[in-house]
């Protein structure tokens, strides 16, 4: 969970950034950073813990002067909440400066982190970028794209990057394609972004997604785009990671092609299709189950209503790490319209059951205000498995569908029904409309729901929790 944000050829560099780091905030708020190339080439970096807004006041923003930047907003995954972790990462490879940020997740870091320690390597932090870093140091290219490719030969997992030296930016998205990066055009120069939603705040043009296995490289002399597949060319198979567009991404993004929003919408209606159920109205649990549920009263015919209302001044219930602190945050952020719930059948969608906390709170809250009956729709399969790949899923033995079946779920819940969308028309509504290599390989990410990994390091984790 994090978000990416670079521009060239701007006078704005670090103003821009600035922007889209906090249309990118959704994706990380415990940390933010910018690097700028300065005009005689120097690479000046400031970030800090904290949100976009807090972290870069005008002041600071003044300071960084430069034509060119790249910024990162971080959760953190791998490698915990140390200063040591807060990205861009900086170095001198080769007598030049370097700043690396990215989002995902290494599987295999703890053998790359071994294999360079036992060549003497001295790491300072633990996060996964740091380790690509190193791995750049090592390679005995000189040209910064081939130290990088080099770099990634030796990563597995899930690694969507930005790399800045004193003459380019460099935007690469891993082979199996987990998270998006979007290229837009700037006047004169270019923009890269983990999601659409930025380039519009810079009001920079969308061009295209960064493919899977692809690395863009932007000369920052001549704005001349050069993109290269520097691995595996004959490979098909992608894992682009499913939630990106039901729950994580905003939904006034494009990925991969294709609106979140729309994508999200169709999901509530193959699952209107999947699991009917006669009701007066549906509802959603606000903001992330809304697009769904809309996309379910659309196709089931049953009026959408607002039962519940978010306090938007509470952050995302997942974020806080405590299962107590959560239980209350639930409270805080969502109430009910007693007057649209009280006598009424409910159909209450979201998009996802993890826990199974925010579900079992929002139930006992329709409840008190007066509700008859509620059916909980899942706009996704059962999560049953962690993901290794930049998402913050907790442990196997926390995950609601892993300890329970159906009915113990819909019970534990105290819902009247329960039902989730199948992983076929999961997969299915996701592919429609999806611009692949292949759609007879596998080209999206459903490990957490089947347990099937697209890598061996991943799948071993998983195994050793149980
Ligand atoms: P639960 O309360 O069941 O543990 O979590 C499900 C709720 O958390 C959903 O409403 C979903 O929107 C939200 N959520 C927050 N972060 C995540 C995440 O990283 N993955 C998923 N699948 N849902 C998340
Ligand atoms: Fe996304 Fe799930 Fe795959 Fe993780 S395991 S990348 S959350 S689909
Ligand atoms: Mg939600």
């Amino acid at each position: 969970m994090c978000g990416l944000f670079a521009i060239s050829n701007s006078e704005t560099a670090a103003r821009s950034t600035f922007l889209g780091l906090f249309a990118l905030q959704h994706r990380g708020q415990e940390s933010a950073g910018i690097t700028v190339v300065t005009a005689d080439g120097k690479l000046v970096t400031h970030k800090d813990r904290g949100l976009v807004a807090d972290v870069f006041k005008s002041e600071i923003l003044s300071q960084l002067q430069g034509k060119a930047a790249i910024g990162h907003v971080r959760y953190s995954t791998a490698g915990g909440n140390s200063d040591a972790n807060v990205q861009p990462l900086t170095a001198r490879i080769g007598g030049r400066p370097v700043a690396i940020a990215h989002n995902g997740n290494i599987v295999n870091a703890d053998n790359l982190r071994e294999t360079l320690e036992d060549a003497g390597t001295i790491l300072h932090g633990t996060a996964d970028t740091e380790i690509a870093l190193h791995l750049m140091a090592r390679s005995r290219h000189a040209d910064f794209g081939d130290r990088f490719i080099d770099a990634m030969e030796h990563v597995k997992g899930a690694f969507t990057g930005l790399v800045l030296t004193d003459t380019h930016i460099y935007g690469y998205v891993d082979r199996m394609g987990y998270r998006p990066l979007v290229l837009g055009k700037a006047t004169g120069g270019w923009v890269l972004a983990s999601e659409s939603c930025a380039l519009d705040l810079v009001g920079s043009e969308f061009v295209r997604d960064v493919k899977p296995g692809e690395l863009v490289v932007i000369d920052l002399t001549t704005q001349a785009i050069k993109s290269v597949f520097p691995h595996d060319a004959g490979r098909t198979q992608r894992a682009r990671c499913v939630f990106e567009h039901i729950y994580f991404g905003r939904p006034d993004s494009r990925m991969w092609g294709q609106s979140s929003l729309v994508k999200r919408s169709e999901l509530g209606a193959a699952l209107a299709q999947e699991a009917p159920v006669a009701a007066d109205l549906v509802m959603a649990i606000p903001d992330s189950g809304v697009p769904i549920a809309m996309g379910y009263a659309e196709a089931s015919g049953i009026p959408y209503k607002m039962g519940l209302i978010r306090n938007h001044y509470v952050g995302r219930t997942f974020i806080e790490p405590a299962q107590v602190v959560r239980n209350f945050r639930v409270r805080l952020k969502l109430n009910p319209v007693r007057e649209i719930v009280s006598g009424k059948r409910l159909i209450v969608v979201d998009d996802s059951i993890v826990r199974g906390t925010t579900s079992k709170r929002i139930i006992e809250i329709l409840r008190d205000a007066g509700a008859l009956e509620v059916h909980v729709r899942v706009g996704s399969p059962e999560v049953r498995f962690p993901c290794f790949y930049g998402i913050d899923t907790p442990k196997r033995r926390e995950l609601l569908a892993q300890t329970m079946t159906l009915s113990e779920m819909r019970e534990f819940l105290g819902a009247d029904s329960l039902a989730f969308l199948s992983e076929q028309t999961m997969v299915k509504v996701m592919s429609n409309g999806l611009e692949s290599e292949s759609a007879a390989q596998p080209q999206w990410c459903t490990a957490c729901f089947s347990g099937k990994y697209g890598d061996e390091y991943a799948q071993a984790a998983a195994n050793k929790q149980s």
